[in-house]
């Protein structure tokens, strides 16, 4: 495990920290909201309304589990969900700059050939 005070990783049966001394094995009750994970939910709905839709919208579903997973206590599952709708906010991103310069590209190419 890692330690999460200075990031310095650690055996999981550890008590303390090696590097810092953090106590390690907390329980359930007292662990701390974690590190807020960050839903990228606004990115997701911006990404979804001027870029790429479908893409858009899987990044907007798993934003939506990031905080209800954090509510359900399961930190791993708000992580992956987290990680997942930033990954997906970015194709959806990627993809729609792709499509907007493909898009001018072909509209250059038909006005181009129209005066030809
Ligand atoms: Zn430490």
């Amino acid at each position: 495990m890692y330690c999460r005070k200075c990031g310095a990783q650690n055996d999981d049966n550890a008590n303390k920290c090696l590097q810092c001394g953090e106590a390690l094995q907390t329980t359930a009750k007292n662990v701390e909201l974690p590190q807020k994970i960050p839903n990228y939910l606004a990115q997701s709905i911006l990404v979804t309304i001027f870029c790429c839709l479908p893409f858009g919208i899987a990044a907007i579903v798993f934003a939506a589990q990031v905080n209800s997973k954090i509510q359900a206590g399961d930190i791993q599952g708000a992580m992956a969900s987290s990680r997942m709708a930033k990954i997906w906010s970015w194709w959806a991103f990627g993809v729609g700059i792709v499509f907007q310069i493909a898009y001018g590209a072909f509209t250059l190419f038909i006005e181009t050939a129209r005066t030809l």
